[in-house]
């Protein structure tokens, strides 16, 4: 039998789930495990069987690969299989260690005993997913563990060690020592003391005053579940466990999942899901590319990203050598790193020790020869492509052979640094998003020359360091920056057609957005920009820069920074007020382009802003800079702010539909001073609304 192992010893069947690497419990093993059950049971050398895991531990749950398609339905689906081994006339004793989560710890719930070892980690996190346990979960695990415990592993979806469960209903035996062994003692026990099976759906659930408890659960989850439907369905499901006969309680379960399937809500959480594991593959890149090693890191640049960078570094145990030209620099460098960490201490969630502990794994330095050993190096100084190339090429000097270069650079052209050096070959992109300790973002930038195992080795080091990361080929602001400028120049068309700053800011952030992309520019600085469009005019003469920041900064309004920007601040406040003066400045903005102001709707800012996102990030598809729609929406959910129950902008646009959107773009297009290039819709766009596609189901031509 594939994905499973069956073996008799000592008068116990033994089945040993096989199906790397979580054991999850796609149809092939369900239909192995029933099969297994049947064995047993025909043979008379065993009295009772054991179920337990290989490698990773009892089972991950679901295959969530399977979700709507025919398989996740197919006989036996994870309901029956489970309900066999409920009735099966043999007792079945889960083993329980590492893994035993979601369909995994509902299938252990319908065995008659579980034993435990320490270590094991248990766990119903469907709500992570939008959705419930839905194989009994919620029917059962109150009836083993009690209302209250069951219900806050189901709503919050935590991860409990089987430890801290050890001296409850839910182990009949826990071990210190090897689990095959103490289940196959269990095992023997149960046949010698001829223990009756015990079916966790034949307890009775006691509940005194659950009303009075179900009403304080459902508003207490109410205030914290915001967008999200499936935290308050696991209240009524866990609710339904106290008030129904049990098969009417799974009945309910039912359906109750089956609504939080179709919800939208969910479908973004799962999309999300799979995006990140879709992340990591790379065209080109096979997945055993074998890594350089990567045992200490250089980082040249004490300033905000340098800082944050060596915290990630230091925070995943990495030793950092940081260097800085001037001793004032990297003495303000650490200091900046040290408060950093102050917040952390005050929270309780880092205590000195461990703090010292990483701090002693800088070594800071102001001298380039102290690079030599490094494996990797990251370099975070100013923005300008002088200063990158007198960095690179010292580097380049000093570092050993086949120690990778990466540069943090926003904007620059990462290929013309590359060529700074005489090993284009070992330079990457790691573009981190500030602050760097704690954006979980990452854009790793290919390079034309970017060797294979250096891809690789950065995809790697970014899992070290808890770091979502996104490959972007080599372009004018990556994938996120591009979009977001398309994105700016949006909402900046919906002030000049009307709206003020709040307005837009409103609109976007009723729509989810973290932050309004006004109260971001406040946040980041006006003047960046306005410095931006300078150059950028003084290099394109005759090309249209403007924008009403360059007024508002004119006047001395560079945002947060001078507690004037978009909004006024009160002293010390980071609380954005509306402003007449901005009001009064941007009137006069549109007077003087002749612009009559018209009626703006939240809804047409939102389809305007969004759709910009939208299209950009179709041509970046097209123009082969992201390896997939998904990883575009990782990008925006992860660094962008943009709300994860939508699923990122290529997702909300499969869900609105890509016609709608190409109709949309091409009559914005045709509008009077309508930028026409911009807003006309993607060529790839065009296509796959066409064909009635989504860019989920796109593979592109190079995949
Ligand atoms: P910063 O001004 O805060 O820090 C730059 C640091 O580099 C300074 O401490 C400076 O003393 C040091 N430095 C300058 N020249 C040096 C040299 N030759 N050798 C060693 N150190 C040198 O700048 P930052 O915001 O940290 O940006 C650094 C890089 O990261 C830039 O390329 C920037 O585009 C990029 N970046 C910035 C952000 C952001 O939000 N700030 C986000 C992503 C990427």
């Amino acid at each position: 039998m594939d994905k499973l192992q069956f073996t008799v010893e000592g008068g116990i069947a033994v089945l040993t789930l096989d199906n790397p690497p979580v054991n999850s419990l796609g149809l092939e093993l369900r239909a192995a495990i029933l099969e297994g059950l049947g064995r047993a049971n025909a043979d008379s050398g065993a009295g009772a069987i054991v179920l337990i895991g290989s490698g990773a531990g009892f089972s991950g749950g679901a295959d969530i690969r399977e979700f709507g398609t025919p398989k996740a339905v197919a006989y036996p689906n994870l309901r029956t299989l489970i309900a066999e081994v409920e009735d099966n006339p043999k007792a079945v004793i889960a083993a329980i260690g590492g893994v035993c989560m979601g369909g995994g710890l509902e299938l252990a719930l319908g065995c008659h005993f579980r034993v435990g070892v320490p270590g094991a980690r248990i766990a119903l996190p469907e709500v992570k997913l939008g959705l419930l346990p839905g194989a009994g979960g919620t029917q059962r695990l109150p009836r083993l563990l009690g209302v209250e415990a069951a219900l806050n592993l189901i709503v919050s979806g935590t991860t409990l060690p089987a430890e801290q469960l050890r001296d409850t209903p839910l182990f009949d035996a826990f071990s210190d020592g090897d689990l095959r062994a103490a289940a196959l003692d269990f095992a023997r026990r149960v046949i010698s003391e001829k223990l009756p099976r015990k079916r966790v759906r034949d307890l009775t659930l006691n509940m005194p005053a659950a009303e009075a408890f179900f009403q304080f659960a459902r508003n207490s989850v109410k205030a914290v579940a915001g967008p999200y439907p499936a935290p308050l369905a696991c209240v009524e499901a866990v609710a339904a466990a106290t008030e129904m006969p049990f098969d009417a309680g799974l009945k309910r379960e039912r359906e109750l999942f089956t609504t939080l399937m179709l919800s939208p809500e969910s479908a973004a959480l799962r999309h999300v899901f799979q995006a990140e594991r879709a992340a990591s593959k790379i065209q080109g890149v096979p997945d055993d590319t074998p890594l350089r090693p990567i045992r200490k890191v250089a980082v040249i640049g004490a300033g905000t990203m340098g800082g944050g960078t060596t915290m990630s570094l230091i925070n995943a145990g990495l030793p950092v050598v940081l260097l800085e030209t001037q001793q004032d620099a990297l003495d303000r460098g650490l200091a900046n790193i040290r408060r950093n960490y102050q917040g952390a201490l005050r929270k309780g969630t880092l205590n000195e020790a461990s703090l010292a502990q990483r701090l002693a794994l800088i070594t800071p330095t102001l001298d380039y020869a102290t690079l030599r050993d490094v494996g990797l190096c990251i370099e975070a100084v100013f923005e300008s492509m002088d200063v990158k190339r007198q960095v690179f090429e010292q580097l380049d000097a000093v570092l050993q052979p086949g120690a990778i270069l990466a540069s943090n650079t926003s904007a620059l052209n990462l290929d013309q640094i590359a060529n700074f050096t005489r090993r284009p070959q070992d330079v990457i992109g790691l573009h981190f998003f500030s602050p760097a300790n704690v954006m979980r973002l990452l854009e790793v930038v290919r390079g034309a020359a970017t060797a294979m195992d250096v891809l690789a080795t950065a995809m790697r080091l970014a899992k070290t360091m808890n770091k979502i990361a996104v490959v972007s080929a080599v372009c004018d602001g990556f994938i996120g920056n591009r979009m977001l400028a398309r994105y700016g120049a949006a909402a900046h068309d919906m002030i000049m057609a009307g709206a003020l700053p709040h307005q837009v800011d409103a609109a976007l952030q009723d729509f989810g957005m973290a932050m309004g992309p006004f109260r971001v520019g406040d946040l980041a600085g006006l003047d960046i920009g306005w410095a931006l469009r300078k150059r950028r005019a003084a290099e394109f003469p005759g090309k249209d820069f403007s924008n009403v920041a360059d007024a508002l900064c004119e006047a001395g309004r560079f945002g947060q920074k001078t507690s004037a920007g978009w909004y006024c601040y009160e002293a010390g406040s980071r609380n954005p007020i509306a402003d007449p003066k901005v009001t009064a400045i941007i009137e006069q903005y549109r007077r003087q382009r002749g612009i009559t102001p018209r009626e703006v709707s939240p809804a047409e800012i939102v389809a305007r802003c969004i759709y910009a996102l939208v299209n950009e990030g179709a041509r970046i598809i097209e123009d082969g800079i992201a390896q997939r729609a998904s990883d575009i929406d990782l990008v925006y959910l992860n660094g962008y702010g943009f709300p994860a129950y939508r699923g990122g902008p290529m997702f909300f646009a499969d869900q609105t539909g890509l016609n709608k959107i190409a109709r949309a773009l091409q009559r914005i297009a045709v509008e009077p001073g309508s930028d026409t290039g911009a807003w006309t819709p993607a060529l790839l766009l065009i296509r796959l609304a066409g064909q009635g596609q989504t860019f989920s189901a796109y593979k592109g031509s190079a995949q």
